[in-house]
């Protein structure tokens, strides 16, 4: 293989690379979408649970008046047929004042027992309602679940088919080399190898050393057959780590070898600041990697 065709392959192998991952990070995203209705559904079970609490809770008072009020009742019943055998004023005054007592204490607990009654009503009512909002949420998690699992299996053939291209395109590549250039392709965005154009770096658009260019240039040329290429036989650049391969500027090479660098200067100040820090970075581990 001469080098124009391996620059060649790296650049289809590029595109696949690239693909993958964002198929992959997509995979990883998926099941993220559903944490708000996940979230939301949690509320609503707890706060049917609060409720659940509260109607119990109501019950147990609504018992309580209701046997409040029966034994009121049966007081004032009892007092009324005393009335029929008083003998004396006294006893009239006493059984006057309980069935009088008792009555108040019937009216109060009958106030109280409509309270919880109507209490009930509200809560049990609220409940249907949250059982069926819960019930509507369920069901549609379930089915955004189902279309997740879909996009997912979906998504996972695709890979499969991506990978089977990237082994048949790899297979008379260095494996250092392939590890190398797909943690340049996670790291830079889906590009691990760019022109260089006019003495620039298409990816971080630093002007490069003339030899760089040149040495570049040359390898493109070179139509020599080569085994077992690996790492040593290709050019980085030394501010972002991609691979360069060459490729002509539109106005003719000529101009850019002994070029004004304005152009060059213009691109400089295009870049953004993190852009740059993160090159510099790459630019050390790379540096690692060499000496290993
Ligand atoms: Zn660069």
């Amino acid at each position: 293989m001469a080098m124009d065709e391996v620059f060649e392959k790296l650049r289809t192998l590029q595109d696949i690379l690239s693909e993958k991952i964002t198929l992959e990070q997509d995979i990883q995203e998926i099941p993220k979408l559903l944490v708000t209705q996940e979230e939301l559904l949690a509320r609503l079970k707890k706060s049917f649970i609060e409720r659940n609490q509260d109607y119990e809770k109501a019950k147990v008072a609504e018992a309580e008046f209701r046997n409040l009020l029966t034994d009121a009742e049966s007081m004032r019943e009892k007092a009324e047929k005393n009335m029929d055998v008083i003998n004396t004023q006294r006893e009239y005054e006493a059984l006057d004042k309980e069935i009088h007592d008792s009555a108040e204490k019937e009216q109060q607990y009958r106030k109280d027992l409509q309270r919880e009654e109507r209490l009930l009503a509200e809560l049990d009512e609220q409940m249907k309602q949250s059982t069926a909002l819960i019930e509507q949420q369920e069901a549609e998690l379930a089915e955004r679940r189902a279309g997740n699992e879909d996009q997912i299996t979906e998504k996972k053939l695709k890979i499969e088919s991506l990978v089977a291209r990237e082994q048949e395109l790899t297979r008379d590549l260095d494996p250092e080399l392939l590890f190398i250039f797909e943690r340049s392709i996670r790291k830079n965005k889906g590009r691990g190898i760019v022109a260089i154009k006019g003495g620039v770096c298409m990816g971080c658009h630093m002007i490069l050393p003339v030899q760089l260019a040149n040495n570049v240039r040359q390898k493109m040329e070179d139509k020599e057959e080569k085994v077992n290429i690996a790492l040593k036989d290709f050019d980085f650049c030394p501010y972002c780590s991609r691979i360069l391969f060459y490729e002509e500027a539109e106005q003719g090479e000529e101009e850019f070898f002994d070029n004004d660098d304005s152009g060059s200067l213009a691109d400089l100040e295009d870049m953004e600041e993190d852009d740059y820090d993160e090159d510099e970075e790459e630019e050390e581990k790379v540096n690692i990697d060499f000496e290993e």
